[in-house]
Parts: structure tokens; C-alpha cells; sequence
């Protein structure tokens, strides 16, 4: 139905229409009877509904209806599959149709900086394509059963240290290549109805204030049609935000914020355009919601768990698989050890918390697995709500071990080790975890440890376990899921989204996190991730990209369809993948793009493809990637633009981003041709090395030296290439003053003339 939404906002007062910016309480929108406009309902996100029927607050402490957990982003994102999370995104959107909810309060698709962040479970990746491709999916998912997302926390949100104060400093570079992209795509692809700016500020400006992030960049230049709204409680000045691009302020602020707007107006610092603009974005989400509300609205709760229990099995990783100790026979006995065999962590703390609608536990998943076939032990081996060893527990669960051909050991994060609103000072289990594992191991080799956590830890113990699978936060199917995989019901088919540093302090940002006083200073740049570890050659626990499967997968004929590209080309690659195991599988197969010589420093690879493929044993598909200009493209700070430089590049196609099985090279010919501006401090070495202005520059550069008092004629060649190599970096004004007195200042000048004129090409543009 087509609204006149103009016609509705000139029938309001400026009061209400001022009131409209706001909300009208903690999870509500303003609305108006009079003019036929309802208040809609917000909930978090982003992988379940946390709608509170009573009590409202930000943190997840008062209860919400019972809705689906599924497995946090943290988890989503290591399956690699959008058609997955697009699936977990409708029946999202289904949830909230059922609940009357308009907008589902994500993704998250802030980039881990730092393990260290409190609040990585709810983020997809390190990897800004990841990350944008996981958002968007998810994005177009819950959209598409007509309610609306929001994309947060933009931007610059990596941390929860003083999150609501704190400035991040990051480079132009860094910025649009990591911390926007992973935005970028997803507004690009699947525009979502909302984007939710951040709490902290950006180089100096609070997100929420910051025309350049809201209005700049997410409107003109990715053509972001919906509306922003703050963070719950980030607005700082209610007027600056308005101007800027936020047009609602959340939760309510219960008149303040109206009243500034009001002054405002009348003072005349603000206009009325810019008030009408605001209301008329958000009058048009409201209605759009409204006006496709399913009225029949209900969701299949089993269905939906089942989902739950499917994607989990979809994101767990299998990190380590010695002896191919899994899958587990369910004939023989095993020992299930640790309190989280039976109190799953399978969500984080904070915002997103969810009231599950069922939830599974690992061991009574295991026994079902083993029922009638082999005896199940349990032993809790841990308390979960403190540190200390319990020596009794230790005792119990080395008997259980003892008795079984395996022992299966639950371990991870407790809730407090993690959550929103505070970072982890290390990554760490708790030590009564690591002394069970010494324990089993005195009597028990076949060991097996899966674990909850939302973020990477430290694993001294890795040489002690044979088998390791990193559940993540896997939502209220986990416990099935978990079972599935030990037993081989279904074959791990996740890959890491992040990579595992083997200790903290290689992490690349680990000397500046979480920055000090208000400032957060971003000095690892574009290095983030493996970005870091594979150009600086710091070998990480587990990669990015990595994963086992119980088959294993061959690649064949790489395949790119050109050998030389114009930068506005699309390159088609494909690759054959073969099943060569005995059990079917799912393979992610990756696809990273290598700049071979660069102007600019650029990490050693980057993710620029990725496809998650199904195969029979035996089977083989073909993978088809299709890469655009900015697949080879960089940031160009002085240009402002994205920008392609002629030359090689080599495709790597990979199980992970450090286990590249097949490699090919394209030349990509950029449309632009770099102009030098040549002046008295240009040196001779850019002179030299540009195309177009060489042979100008050698016949000069010999006028000028025609008494070799400059560079005396070298006898040898060494001696030529010394002289060049010290001559390289020698500017155009020095000639003057080593001349001895031989060339002028005016002929140096006619010099530079010369060179200047020697760019005649048209629309050629300045480097
Ligand atoms: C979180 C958001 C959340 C909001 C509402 C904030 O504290 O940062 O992610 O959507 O609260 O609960």
C-alpha cells in the first residue's frame, strides 16, 4: 500500500513530530491515533527474540518470552553458509511476526579486533567479506518474511572497554577496508531496514554525532534507504545526532530529547526539513511493518528447534583429530566429564540473551546415542561457578575415565569469563579445567574435549587431548548437535571464522587493546587477523579458514578465464572439489586474492571468495567464483577512492588461509593512469620509475649531466648501480647545488616544464 507519508507529516504538530525522533519507552516507537500511526516493538537479536513482556533493560536481566537460541554469530559464521543463516533468519523473522515484533535488533558485524572483546560471540568474523556476507544473509532472511533488522553496532565497536566513551582512532585505510566493509556489503546487498549506531566515538566524533559515518558514507555512498537509530543510550547531544543522520533516539528519554529539538528549532540552529526527513524514515519502516503484518502470524516451535539443533551441527569445528579418535563408537564405553555436559553455555551474556523454548544437554544426547549399546559415565569434574580444584570431582571423573575406552570432557567459558559490557584480561579456561584435564590424562590418553566458549582461548594442554571440537555458543540445540558429531550421525563441516592465537600476545593488536583513558588507537591498521599472521609469518594456533571433516576433499583444475583483465572485467574462477573420503561431507572451499607488488603495504592474502559445497563419497563439483575490480582493489587515501594498480595477481584457492592447495596469476590492467607531478622535490628514482616520464627524465637527467660533474661516468656496472641506487632518492633541486655551479636554477625549472608536459592524455588523474 502506498502511504502518503508527506501528507501525514504535515498534519502533525511540530511537537509530535519532534516526539517522533524518540522513542516512547524502553522497546516501543512513538505513535498516533489521531493520525492512524500504531507504536511498533524493537526486541534483540540477533539470534533469537529477547521480546520482555514485563521489565525492560539492555543488559538481559529481566526474563523474555520463550523464542529459538540459536547459535550466536560467533558460531554462525564458522558454517560459511548463507543459505543457512538465511534459513535462521526467517525463522527469526517468523518469531518476531508471531510476537509483533517490527524490528529484530541486528546482526552485529563488528569485526574482531581483539579475543579480547567481551562481546565477540555475537560478532560473525576478522574478516570484513565473511563477516558482510554472513550479515547480509542474515539480514535477507528476516526481511524477507516483512520485518525488519538492524545492522550494529556501526562503527568501530570492538571492544566494551568504557564502549560508551571511548574514541577509536583508526586510519582511513583500516577503516574502510576492514571496519566499514564489513558493513558495506551487507547495506549494499540486503539493505536493511535499520543500522544502529554505535556508543563509542570514531577519530574524535561519537558514532551517533558523525554526519561522515551516517549521512556520508551509509547514505550517499552505499545508498542506505532505511533509518538509524542509537544504541540503547548512546545519544550524547540530541541535536547534533539528528543533524548528523540519527534520526531515532532509543529508549525514550522521555521528553529531553524532544525539548531539545523543539529549542532547536526555534532558535533556528536546526531545520524543520531535517526533523520531517527523520519521522518520514521512520514512518516508512513503521508502515511497511504495519502494512504486511501477517495477522495469523505463529511459528512451528519444534520445527524451529530442530533448525537450532541442525545449524549448530553446521558450526561446530573440529580443530584436532588424532588417531581419527572421532567418531566415537557407540558400542564402547565412554566417560562424559564436566558440568557443562549437563548445563550447556550455548548463549553469552548481556543484550542478546535468550529464554529458549527448549534446550538440550549433552549427556542425556550422549546416552540416547548409547542407549542399549554401551555404558555412559558421568562425572562433573568441576564447579562451574569458581576457579578453584575441587579435589572430590577430580577423584570421580579419573574414575569414570578409567572405566571407559574414552573420555569426553566438557569445558569452556562459564558465563562469567564473558560477556557484553566488559572485556577478558586473558585467554584462559578456568584452572580447575586445565588440572581435570591433567588428571584424566594420568589415567585416561583417549581424550576428547569439546568446548563452549564465544571467543578463542589459550590451549597449553592441545599435546594431552587426542580429539578437539570448538562448539562455540551453540544455541538450545547443542547438546544434540554435539552428540551428532562425536558419534558421526552427522560430519563436522565448520571452518574457523577467526584465527586462534597460540598466546595472546601475538594477537596484532594486543600492545594497543583496549587503548588508554578515552582512546583506543587502531596502530596494527589494516593487519587485523590472519592478515597479521600470514605477512608477518607469526604461526597461529588453528587459522583462519580452518576445520576438519571426517572425509576428506581433493581440489583439482583451478581454472581463471583470463590471463590478462581490465579492471572493470569480471574474472570468472572455478575449481573441481572431490569427495575422495568414505563418509559424505561439506567442504568450505576458500578463494584469497595475493597483490604481487603494490605501491601500498597490503596484507599477504585476502578472503575474496568462499563457497560451502556438499559432496557424496566420490563425488566431484565444480565451484564457481566470480571476483569484481574491488576483489583486487585497495583503499586509496589520497584518491578517496578504491583503486586497482596495473599488474599481477595471484588466486589462491585454499582449505584455509594458511593451506593453499592451487594457485594461478591474472594481470589486472587498472583504467587509470597514474599522473606524476613533477616539482623541485620530486626525486629522480619516481621520475625513473614512472612509465610514461622515464625516457623524458633519462634525456634530461643526461642534458643536465653533460659535464658528468653530477654522476661521474661510472667505470664498471657495480659502479653504475651503486650510482643509480644513491641517486635514487636524490631530488630534482639538489642537481642545482651538485652541479657546481653548471645548471641554473631556470634550467632546472625548464627541466621540471618539460617533464610536466610531457602527461598530454587526457583525464589522466594526479598521484
Ligand atoms: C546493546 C545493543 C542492544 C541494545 C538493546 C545495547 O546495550 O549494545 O546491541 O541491541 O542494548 O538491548
Amino acid at each position: 500500500m502506498e502511504r502518503d507519508l508527506k501528507g501525514l507529516i504535515q498534519q502533525m504538530t511540530l511537537e509530535e513530530k519532534a516526539s517522533f525522533a524518540s522513542g516512547l519507552d524502553f522497546w516501543h516507537l512513538q505513535g498516533l491515533d489521531r493520525l492512524g500511526i500504531p507504536s511498533v516493538m524493537v526486541t534483540d537479536g540477533p539470534h533469537g527474540l529477547r521480546k520482555q513482556a514485563e521489565g525492560s533493560d539492555h543488559l538481559g536481566l529481566f526474563n523474555s518470552v520463550p523464542a529459538t537460541c540459536f547459535p550466536s554469530a560467533a558460531g554462525l559464521a564458522c558454517s560459511w553458509d548463507r543459505d543457512l543463516i538465511q534459513q535462521v533468519g526467517e525463522a527469526l523473522g517468523e518469531e518476531c511476526q508471531a510476537e509483533n515484533v517490527a524490528v529484530l535488533l541486528g546482526p552485529g558485524a563488528n569485526i574482531k579486533r581483539s579475543p579480547l572483546c567481551g562481546r565477540n560471540f555475537e560478532y560473525f568474523s576478522e574478516d570484513p567479506y565473511l563477516s558482510s556476507q554472513m550479515a547480509a544473509n542474515h539480514i535477507k532472511g528476516v526481511q524477507s518474511k516483512n520485518v525488519g533488522t538492524s545492522l550494529k553496532h556501526f562503527a568501530v565497536n570492538n571492544q566494551e572497554h568504557r564502549r560508551m566513551t571511548t574514541s577509536a582512532e583508526v586510519s582511513e585505510r583500516a577503516l574502510r577496508e576492514i571496519y566499514l566493509a564489513s558493513f558495506e556489503g551487507a547495506v549494499k546487498e540486503s539493505q536493511p531496514w535499520t543500522v544502529m549506531s554505535s556508543y563509542n566515538k570514531v577519530n574524535g566524533t561519537f558514532a551517533s554525532e558523525n554526519p561522515r559515518l551516517l549521512t556520508e558514507i551509509l547514505r550517499d555512498e552505499w545508498g542506505f534507504e532505511g533509518f538509524v537509530v542509537s544504541d540503547w543510550g548512546a545519544v550524547n547531544e540530541r541535536v547534533d545526532a539528528l543533524k548528523a543522520g540519527l534520526d531515532l533516539e532509543m529508549p525514550a528519554s522521555y521528553g529531553v530529547g524532544q525539548t531539545k529539538i523543539l529549542d532547536a528549532l526555534q532558535n533556528g540552529s536546526l531545520s524543520e526539513e531535517t526533523l520531517d526527513q527523520a519521522v518520514e524514515r521512520i514512518l516508512s519502516i513503521v508502515f511497511r511493518f504495519v502494512d504486511s503484518k501477517d495477522q495469523n502470524a505463529a511459528f512451528d516451535k519444534e520445527a524451529h528447534h530442530d533448525l537450532a539443533r541442525q545449524v549448530a551441527s553446521e558450526c561446530m569445528v573440529l580443530l584436532k583429530n588424532e588417531d581419527s579418535i572421532l567418531p566415537l563408537d557407540k558400542k564402547r564405553p565412554v566417560s562424559v566429564i564436566g558440568a557443562f555436559a549437563t548445563k550447556p553455555r550455548y548463549q553469552g551474556g548481556g543484550s542478546s540473551h535468550v529464554n529458549p523454548t527448549k534446550l538440550e544437554n549433552s549427556l542425556e544426547e550422549i546416552e540416547k546415542k548409547c542407549a542399549g549399546k554401551a555404558n555412559v559415565l558421568y562425572a562433573k569434574g568441576y564447579d562451574l561457578d569458581r576457579d578453584q580444584t575441587n579435589e572430590e570431582l577430580l577423584t570421580e571423573a579419573k574414575e569414570a575415565a578409567v572405566q571407559s575406552d574414552v573420555a569426553v570432557l566438557f569445558l569452556g567459558l562459564p558465563d562469567r569469563y564473558e560477556s557484553e559490557g566488559y572485556d577478558r584480561e586473558h585467554l584462559n579456561i578456568p584452572a580447575n579445567q586445565v588440572e581435570l584435564i591433567e588428571a584424566v590424562y594420568e589415567v585416561q590418553k583417549n581424550m576428547v574435549v569439546v568446548l563452549s566458549n564465544g571467543a578463542p582461548i589459550e590451549m597449553p594442554w592441545l599435546g594431552k587431548v587426542k580429539g578437539l571440537l570448538e562448539g562455540y555458543l551453540g544455541g538450545q540445540g547443542l547438546g544434540g548437535a554435539v552428540a551428532d558429531l562425536l558419534f558421526g550421525y552427522a560430519n563436522p563441516s565448520g571452518k574457523l571464522a577467526e584465527s586462534f592465537p597460540q598466546k595472546l600476545s601475538d594477537n596484532p593488536s594486543y600492545l594497543f587493546f583496549p587503548g588508554e583513558g578515552d582512546r583506543v588507537e587502531y596502530k596494527e591498521d589494516i593487519f587485523v587477523g590472519y592478515r597479521y599472521y600470514d605477512t608477518k609469518q607469526v604461526k597461529p594456533l588453528f587459522p583462519f579458514g580452518y576445520g576438519l571433516s571426517y572425509t576428506n576433499f581433493k581440489y583439482s583444475n583451478l581454472k581463471v578465464d583470463k590471463k590478462e583483465a581490465q579492471e572493470s572485467d569480471l574474472v570468472t574462477v572455478t575449481v573441481d572439489v572431490t569427495n575422495a573420503g568414505t563418509l559424505a561431507g561439506k567442504e568450505i572451499v576458500q578463494l584469497y586474492v595475493k597483490d604481487v607488488i603494490s605501491s601500498v603495504a597490503r596484507p599477504e592474502k585476502e578472503l575474496k571468495g568462499f563457497a560451502k559445497v556438499a559432496l557424496e563419497t566420490g563425488e566431484t563439483k565444480t565451484v564457481t567464483f566470480t571476483l569484481d575490480r574491488r576483489a583486487f582493489a585497495f583503499y586509496n587515501t589520497e584518491l578517496k577512492d578504491w583503486d586497482v594498480e596495473t599488474g599481477e595477481f595471484e588466486i589462491l584457492i585454499g582449505k584455509s588461509s594458511q593451506d593453499i592447495l592451487l594457485s594461478d596469476s591474472i594481470k589486472v590492467i587498472s583504467s587509470r593512469t597514474p599522473k606524476l607531478t613533477v616539482h623541485r622535490n620530486t626525486t629522480i628514482g619516481d621520475l625513473l620509475s614512472d612509465s610514461v616520464l622515464a625516457p623524458v627524465a633519462s634525456q634530461v637527467l643526461a642534458k643536465l649531466n653533460e659535464n658528468n660533474l653530477l654522476m661521474s661516468a661510472a667505470d664498471d656496472e657495480e659502479g653504475a648501480d651503486m650510482m643509480a641506487a644513491m641517486m635514487k632518492y636524490l631530488p630534482l633541486r639538489a642537481l642545482v647545488g651538485f652541479s657546481q655551479g653548471t645548471i641554473t636554477e631556470e634550467q632546472l625549472q625548464e627541466a621540471i616544464d618539460q617533464l610536466n608536459a610531457a602527461y598530454e592524455e587526457e583525464g589522466n588523474v594526479s598521484k
